[in-house]
């Protein structure tokens, strides 16, 4: 999937579409996943882990893509909902 770098759209900020620029981030806005990675760390070493037991699946055939979004006009930075592809580029 190929995205243009720059293209106008809505902007929270400004209240109006203006130019953006989308940037590609290492994290998108923080899951609930952290929360179970501390649940998971809070098991003891003895007994059954009840459902953290469970075997962890193959890898999933697309890569969710994070993406943030600033406004040329007032240079403030938003995410949306982020979205799943296989390949991922930015178009110049
Ligand atoms: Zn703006």
């Amino acid at each position: 999937m190929k995205i243009p770098k720059n293209f106008r759209t809505y902007c929270p900020y400004c209240k109006t579409h203006t130019v953006h620029t989308a940037e590609r981030v290492k994290k998108g806005r923080a899951s609930s996943l952290t929360r179970i990675n501390r649940q998971k760390k809070r098991q003891t070493g003895i007994g059954n882990s009840g459902k953290f037991s469970k075997v962890p699946g193959g890898d999933k055939p697309t890569k969710r893509v994070n993406l943030r979004y600033r406004c040329n006009e007032c240079k403030k930075a938003h995410i949306r909902p982020c979205f799943r592809a296989s390949r991922f580029e930015l178009k110049e």
